[in-house]
């Protein structure tokens, strides 16, 4: 698991993390205001469509009430006329006419219906046919005389009443472009008995402005049969293709607050609609209104709030851009900084002005870096210095001299050294003590210093020997500064627990000179030889041996063979 974090940790860097973190904080509230916006919106305009189309559907439906109940009215002025009555009746009494005077009777009541319908029909030129029909279902008489059917249904005797009023299917207008239904009114008796019905073929026009009035600016008003067939359309002005299609979808009738579903109507425009079945006709009123129409809102509200989330996400990666910058930058340096320090530069020291918790963290980088310099230096000094002396110690005297020779071969610089030995300093441990022989050691130290110019380099070559080069020095001047430290050594007086110490020094001098193939071992033999010379001759004392000198010396029995 932490394994797999740090996996994760690594895979996203702190720059991605930053940016998601941006990401984030800007889709998540902008998506989710804006979901919510976009829900709200939706519904309140779905409620006003619902309303919208509930309002025109009523109003429509009004109008058609209104249109049959006018048709109704004036159909039943024409059945009640005393001609119609009392002809029908005639034609009736002599249905079963066996002489020929009651035939011509009825015949000519028959005539007498065929002139008042031709009357009617004049009179109100909207009716495209009108028809007297006997309670047989037999047509007593009809004007224009067309053998097309009525439509009314042939079960209508049944059902008659004397204030019941009958409606047909709608006939397709073959005879008009628009369709025509037929209206039934009873004709009664004086003595309330149905005799028969009046039909008028009435074209169904008028109601199209019934339904265009009704319908709003966006929505179309629809009367269609209940198999979906459009009759009317209030577009049909627009869109004439209407009439004779199917409506596209199965219409039902719902409750105001019931949610609309948007399909495809019959001229593949996406439409919420309602609908509404009329009692006692089998007609169907429709509203439709264009899906796009009702939520374009909704679309540009989408749209803004989609250029919204754009322009926060450009913005806010880039803040997070510069945040990671400001982190990351130094960040880098510190990087940088620490992998020289870990290959053993610990010269590196970073500038900032950074004020925040980085700012702090190069700082105590900084500060880390110095302690760890003065500690380094610290063991460096250390690790050359001799701790009794303080003078350098065997290696590093004899690193020096390497360096020297290397200096003295490129630039032919002259140098000399001078090989010190305490003189009898066993005695001075045996009899003041080996601290007393320490305090003696450390005044040769104090002593070198005194005498010794900055340039020079001293150091303890071992026990109580020491090694001192001497710069630019030939053999005359190192001869010089050894006698002064073999002088001074002699006069000096040390105090040690009450006791005066008193020591001499014994000193081996050697050069390098030009023409001389000297290495540093040689020249230490030569300076280590003229010591012994110098302790041979009575100690206390300065002596620089020419080659040939030393080795006449070392010929002598008894001399130094280490
Ligand atoms: P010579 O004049 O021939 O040089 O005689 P010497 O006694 O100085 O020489 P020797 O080599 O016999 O004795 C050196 C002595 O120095 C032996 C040793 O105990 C002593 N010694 C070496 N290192 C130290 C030290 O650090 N402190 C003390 N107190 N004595 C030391
Ligand atoms: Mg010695
Ligand atoms: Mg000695």
């Amino acid at each position: 698991m932490a394994k797999r974090l740090r996996k994760a940790a690594k895979f996203f860097t702190i720059r991605k993390r930053i940016l998601i973190v941006a990401i984030f904080a800007t889709l998540v509230p902008s998506l989710l205001l804006g979901w919510i916006s976009y829900y709200q919106t939706h519904e309140v305009l779905h409620a006003k469509a619902a309303q919208e189309l509930a309002s025109g559907l009523e109003r429509a439906r009004r109008g058609v009430d209104a249109w049959l109940e006018e048709k109704f009215d004036g159909l039943r002025v024409f059945s009640g006329s005393f001609v119609l009555v009392e002809n029908l009746d005639r034609y009736r009494r002599w249905s079963t006419a066996e002489t020929a005077g009651q035939k011509r009777d009825r015949l000519e009541a028959e005539q007498q219906l065929s002139e008042f319908l031709q009357l009617v029909q004049n009179q109100v030129p909207e009716y495209h046919r009108l028809l007297v029909l006997e309670m047989s279902g037999e047509t007593v008489a009809q004007f224009p005389p067309l053998q097309t059917p009525t439509g009314i249904e042939s079960g209508w005797v049944d059902r008659l009443e004397p204030d019941r009023t009958l409606i047909s299917e709608l006939l397709a207008g073959k005879a008009s472009p628009t369709p025509v239904v037929s209206l039934g009114v009873p004709i009664v008796s004086a003595a309330a008995e149905v005799l028969g019905l009046l039909v008028a073929e009435v074209p169904m026009a008028r109601l199209n402005t019934v339904l265009e009035s009704s319908a709003d600016l966006e929505s179309e008003l629809l009367l269609v049969r209940n198999s979906g067939e459009i009759v009317l359309s209030s577009l049909s002005w627009k869109h004439q293709q209407a009439v004779g299609l199917t409506l596209g979808y199965q219409p039902e009738d719902s409750a105001v607050r019931k949610r609309l579903a948007s399909h495809g109507n019959y001229r593949g425009v996406d439409v919420i609609s309602r609908s509404f079945s009329l009692p006692q006709v089998p007609w169907r009123l429709v509203v439709e209104q264009p899906y796009q129409s009702v939520f374009a809102e909704v679309d540009r509200l989408h749209d803004l709030a989609l250029l919204l989330i754009l322009i926060l996400l450009a913005g806010f990666g880039l803040l997070a851009y510069l945040v990671s910058q400001s982190i990351l930058l130094p960040l880098a340096k510190l990087n940088r900084a620490a992998a020289a320090v870990a290959k053993g530069d610990l010269d590196v020291h970073l500038e900032t002005d950074n004020r925040d918790e980085l700012g702090f963290t190069i700082t105590i980088f900084n500060d880390m870096v110095r302690r760890l310099r003065v500690g380094r230096e610290k063991l460096e000094k250390i690790s050359i210095t001799d701790s009794l002396t303080g003078l350098y110690n065997r290696k590093h005297i004899m690193d020096t001299l390497s360096l020297q020779f290397s200096r003295h071969r490129r630039n032919s610089t002259l140098f000399s050294i001078l090989m010190i030995d305490v003189d009898h300093f066993k005695q001075i441990n045996d009899r003041l003590g080996h601290p007393a022989g320490d305090a003696a050691l450390q005044q040769i130290g104090f002593i070198f210093r005194s005498v010794l110019r900055n340039i020079d380099v001293a150091g303890r070559y071992g026990g109580e020997e020491f090694l001192v080069i001497l710069e630019q020095a030939g053999e005359q001047q190192a001869l010089e500064t050894a006698e002064r430290i073999r002088s001074v050594a002699e006069q000096t007086e040390l105090l040690f627990a009450g006791r005066i110490i008193r020591f001499t020094v014994s000193i081996g001098v050697a050069s390098v000179r030009d023409g001389w193939e000297d290495t540093p071992a040689t020249l230490m033999q030569r300076a280590d030889q003229s010591l012994y010379l110098a302790k041979q001759r009575g100690r206390n004392q300065v002596l620089s041996a020419g080659i040939n000198q030393i080795d006449k010396m070392l010929a002598l029995p008894g001399g130094r063979s280490d």
